[in-house]
């Protein structure tokens, strides 16, 4: 006997749960399947970022620079806090604690907005029926659904020189819950995650090592941001080696002998522990019967159009196991969308203004294009740019490092991109964001008022020096 449904999907991460949640709003017979489970082997919802990922990262992000603010910084603002010292079992419980507050508020609102969660796993077979197979050991059911959705997401990319180990070699979630601070941390993979978990370690007490195979730092962000960061992540203590080709990581007598070549030739470091953290891959194992009509890319991702619909009709699929970046509102956007073009409505995603932020501190975050792109298309574009060390919020904050810098098309006037390096840049993004979905020029920007004193200002005085108009700062020459 098989279960009905309007809509099934598989996987309840931001993508999933977003997803099952609109459709259920919007009047459909919705049940949400996963199967991930905490460290006790209860069941959870949430996905990688409610649990091993945006979260996660982000409280202990937050603890450790508290504790670098204390440690380092009070004194210059007048406050004596006497000797800080760091607790790492209390801070990864309280992590903990917000990971659970978080993953038993998707509990609440599948209760509230009547989605059937079903914990175990999910198979696509052929005609829209899902093979689903309890987490209590219960028989496998199958499930007829109308539409199915399928949002597994993604899992860490494993690479052969560094095969993980219980807890020296690691990946992102081994490093979310060290027991105490390493004195010396190597991390492969100079991306987000490494820097995000390098930084909270670092900033912790240990000594990191980043090994990057590209030359170039943050390739993606924007080339004059890009250099600006790495300069204040090596003051803070991140010791960067771009260009490394890591050949080797083994466990002897307790610590990790990692070795790795350069243009200098071979070289070897001894670490306490050793993250990786080369990227993520799609996951799909055990997703798809082989008649379930849905393919995948020449990458390994589910195969999809704009609109998220795979081969398979009426079978969609969202979030970090489709193209595009691997990034929580991403998919968000994308569940919401399916789930609303299932109810007959047709918005899209406008994958052009994605914001990205990388969590350090500062902060680094952009929307749009950047200069390098926009040269290498031969556009004509002007500049804006205002450092936060003329900023009187910044200044008031002690906390004056980085700058904006808007770029705007030079006929139209037009923005293309905004590129934040500094406090609370990933909150000021959202403005540009903003500004990009209503098409704004950077003239529209700066007739708009800003409360004074505040970081966004920062925005608003780049955005009037697109044409030379800034008032806090002096213009370079233009007309
Ligand atoms: P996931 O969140 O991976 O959820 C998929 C769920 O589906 C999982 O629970 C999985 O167990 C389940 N599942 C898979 N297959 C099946 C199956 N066959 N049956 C049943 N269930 C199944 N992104 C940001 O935007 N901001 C951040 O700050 C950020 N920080 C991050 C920090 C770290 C350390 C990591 C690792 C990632 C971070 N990300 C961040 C990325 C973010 O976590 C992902 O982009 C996001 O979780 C993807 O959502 P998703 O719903 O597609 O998949
Ligand atoms: P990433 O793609 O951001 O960075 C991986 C880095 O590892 C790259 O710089 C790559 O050149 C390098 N690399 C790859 N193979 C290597 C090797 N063999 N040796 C040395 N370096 C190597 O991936 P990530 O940091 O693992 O993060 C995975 C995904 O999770 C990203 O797509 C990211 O979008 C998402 N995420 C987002 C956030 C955020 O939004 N703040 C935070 C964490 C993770």
């Amino acid at each position: 006997m098989s279960e009905n449904y309007d809509v099934v999907v598989i996987g309840a991460g931001p993508a999933g749960y977003a997803a099952a949640i609109r459709c259920a709003q919007l009047g459909m017979n919705t049940a949400c399947i996963d199967k991930s489970v905490d460290n006790d082997g209860n069941a959870v919802l949430g996905g990688t970022c409610l649990n091993w990922g945006c979260i996660p990262s982000k409280a202990l992000l937050d603890a450790s620079h508290k504790y670098v603010e204390a440690q380092q910084h009070f004194a210059d603002i007048g406050i004596n806090a006497g000797e800080v010292s760091v607790d790492v079992p209390k801070m990864i419980a309280r992590k903990e604690e917000v990971v659970k507050g978080l993953t038993g508020g998707i509990s609440g609102l599948f209760k509230g907005n009547g989605v059937t969660a079903l914990h175990g796993t999910g198979k696509l077979l052929a005609n829209r029926q899902v093979a689903f197979k309890p987490h209590d050991g219960g028989d496998e059911q199958i499930l007829q659904a109308e539409h199915v959705i399928l949002a597994p997401g993604s899992v860490p990319v494993e690479i052969p020189p560094a095969p993980l180990t219980d807890d020296l070699i690691v990946d992102s979630t081994g490093a979310l819950n060290f027991d105490a601070v390493p004195e010396k941390l190597g991390v492969i993979g100079a991306g987000v995650i490494g820097l995000e978990l390098g930084s909270v370690w670092n900033r912790l007490g240990a000594e990191v090592v980043v090994l990057e195979a590209l030359e170039e730092f943050l390739p993606m962000a924007d080339e004059r941001i890009a250099r600006d960061a790495k300069k204040l992540l090596t003051g803070q203590g991140l010791d960067i080696r771009l260009g490394t080709l890591v050949t080797g990581a083994e466990v002897k007598d307790g610590v990790v002998q990692v070795t790795y070549q350069d243009k200098d030739g071979d070289h070897e470091i001894t670490v306490d522990k050793l993250i990786v953290a080369v990227g993520r891959r799609p996951y799909t194992e055990n997703l798809l019967a082989s008649d379930s009509g849905v393919n995948l890319d020449e990458r390994g991702f589910l195969y999809v159009n704009d609109l998220c619909q795979t081969d398979a009709p009426n079978v969609y699929a969202v979030g970090d196991v489709v193209r595009g970046p691997m990034l929580a509102h991403k998919g968000t956007e994308e569940g919401v969308m399916v789930a609303e073009r299932i109810a007959g409505f047709k918005p899209l995603v406008n994958y052009e203004t994605v914001p990205n932020v990388i969590y350090t501190h500062p902060e680094i975050a952009w929307v749009g294009k950047t200069e390098q792109q926009l040269k290498a298309d031969g556009e004509s574009y002007n500049i804006g740019q205002f450092p936060f060390a003329a900023s009187g919020r910044a200044l008031a904050a002690n906390d004056t490092q980085g700058m904006v810098k808007v770029i705007a098309d030079a006929e139209s006037d037009r923005i293309l991109g905004v590129h934040v390096l500094g406090p609370q840049a990933s909150e000021i993004v959202a403005q540009a964001v903003i500004s990009m979905e209503f098409d704004a020029s950077a003239e529209d920007l700066g007739l708009i008022m800003f409360a004074h004193p505040t970081l966004s200002e920062a925005l608003h005085e780049a955005a009037l020096g697109v044409a030379g108009h800034a008032i806090h700062m002096v213009n370079r020459k233009r007309k």
